[in-house]
């Protein structure tokens, strides 16, 4: 069997007395897409977090079989995406897109060109500011500057949330056809379950800081193992 992506052993993260996550397990596929669900303030972000080793935990996290002792590789390996792109606004996008290439003395201006054309960026919108794009553009830079140093896995917080219905119909398209193509491991957050089975047929479904359960929407559906499971798909319906 392939080693994990990501896995996860009794993971907790506490923030003074409140506890964002209990302990959790989870063992992620290399080359698949994962999607972690659930009602805000269920632990999701930082889950995903734990895995941008952005946030301290206790438990056993292994990074492509290894435990992680260096965090500045371990996230060379790793893409960034959150809500609204999470650009430097005094830099413009070209430069946001090649900061990371720039401070580890890596010429990937052509590779930036080329993600930007998989995006449907124009070469113009490269030169402006985050504030003189439209929040599709500005997401579009953020997963290309995501892509530039070739990551294995793409972490993605919420990344179509701050869209416009059309917008965000479009990129999930593109991005779903992005991952796929490029043969990225991808884990997204969302509190959409729509969004969730259009990205991937693993979910894990969270709430009050713990997993509650894993698998396609449909196991869900045929076998709730909480009823918050069905609690929750049918709220979904409602709207
Ligand atoms: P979700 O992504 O599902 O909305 P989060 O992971 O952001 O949930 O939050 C889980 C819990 O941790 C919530 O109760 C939230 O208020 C708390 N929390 C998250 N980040 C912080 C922080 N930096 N400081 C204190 N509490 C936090």
């Amino acid at each position: 069997m392939s080693r994990h992506m990501f896995s996860l052993k009794n993971i907790s993260v506490n923030y003074g007395s409140t506890v964002a996550l209990r302990p959790v397990d989870l063992d992620v596929e290399p080359g698949r897409t994962l999607v972690l669900i659930g009602p805000s303030g269920s632990g999701k972000s930082t889950l995903l977090r734990v895995m941008a080793g952005l946030v301290r935990s206790d438990g056993q996290l292994l990074f492509d079989g290894a435990p992680v002792t260096d965090w500045r590789t371990v996230r060379r390996r790793i893409g960034y995406v959150i809500q609204d792109g999470g650009l430097f606004p005094h830099l413009t996008a070209r430069q946001n897109i090649l900061l990371m290439s720039r401070e580890l003395g890596l010429d990937n201006a052509d590779r930036a060109r080329e993600l930007a054309e998989l995006t449907h960026l124009q070469p113009d919108q490269l030169d402006r500011y985050p504030a003189e794009l439209s929040g599709g553009q500005r997401q579009r830079v953020g997963i290309v500057r995501a892509l530039t140093l070739d990551p294995d896995v793409l972490l993605l917080d919420e990344p179509l949330s701050a869209l416009d219905p059309i917008i965000r119909a479009e990129l999930a398209d593109e991005l779903k056809t992005i991952i796929e193509t490029l043969g990225k491991t991808a884990i997204l957050v969302t509190h959409s379950l729509s969004e969730a089975r259009f990205f991937s047929d693993r979910l894990v479904l969270m709430r009050d800081g713990s997993v509650v359960q894993e698998g396609s929407f449909e196991s869900f559906e045929a076998a709730p193992a909480d009823p918050f499971v069905t609690k929750f798909i049918e709220a979904e319906r409602k709207l």
